[in-house]
């Protein structure tokens, strides 16, 4: 009987605590919603511009191992820079280097591995794959397995169709010649721009190693094919690369 009445009081204490009014108004959900709201408008675009770093961080570190690949190549080949087939921007063509294999082809051996054509299982492909042209493909074939992300200066760092690679002591500028760089089209636009989103940016590697980014503007600027120039100067792959002699 004792043991009845207690188990009544409690059950007339949770009644009690239920007749309450709801744990939410609707001008509190309303203000969790906005703040909610809030935070992921906040949060967005720092979000977007942590992961145009992450890949720009990859690009550049992709460039770095280029250009120590052609560092310990050269230093084989007594300091002479490797001839590999690229984009030739003078002809706006691959150059007709029949001897010559591509650049990846050539630099996989100084990267530690050994070469696609000898041995296809030795994938160095990452290393000339820019995350930032992946996820932008904005044509079909940036996706293909094999293509190479990036350019090698063909127009200044070989002497001639059928020579050598030049001398890579002979370069003026070491700091300022550019040796590779983002894939880029001289026609395509700054919405193309593989780095930056809003702001168009390309990843270039110069002679002496170090990585730097260019602006849209300096890249158009100085490229002979920027509307409002008439006549071929190519300075942007060009300027560095005076000779010091004989070159
Ligand atoms: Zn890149």
């Amino acid at each position: 009987m004792r043991r009845f009445t207690v188990s009544l009081k409690g059950t007339r204490r949770c009644a009690r605590r239920t007749a309450k009014p709801s744990a939410f108004t609707l001008v509190e959900l309303l203000v969790v919603i906005s703040i909610i709201a809030l935070l992921i408008a906040i949060l967005i675009p720092s979000l977007q511009k942590a992961r145009q770093q992450a890949l720009t961080v990859t690009c550049q570190s992709n460039l770095r191992q280029q250009l120590i690949g052609v560092s310990v190549y050269a230093s084989e080949y007594n300091g002479y820079f490797p001839v590999g087939k690229n984009f030739d921007w003078e002809k706006f063509t691959y150059p007709k280097l029949t001897f010559a294999d591509y650049i990846q082809d050539v630099l996989i051996p100084y990267l530690g591995g050994q070469r696609g054509d000898a041995n296809p299982d030795v994938d160095f492909s990452g290393v000339f794959r820019c995350p930032a042209v992946e996820r932008l493909a904005s044509h079909d074939w940036m996706t293909e397995p094999e293509q190479n992300h990036y350019r090698y200066n063909t127009h200044k760092a070989i002497l001639h169709e059928k020579g050598s690679g030049r001398a890579a002591g002979t370069v003026r500028s070491p700091s300022g010649a550019v040796l590779f760089y983002d894939l880029m089209f001289p026609d395509w636009r700054p919405k193309d721009f593989p780095h930056g989103g809003g702001t168009p940016l390309i990843n270039v590697g110069y002679v002496d190693s170090h990585v730097s980014t260019v602006t849209a503007t300096e890249y158009y600027d100085a490229s002979p094919f920027a509307p409002h120039r008439d006549e071929a100067g190519n300075v942007f792959v060009s300027k560095g690369w005076d000779t010091i002699c004989g070159g």
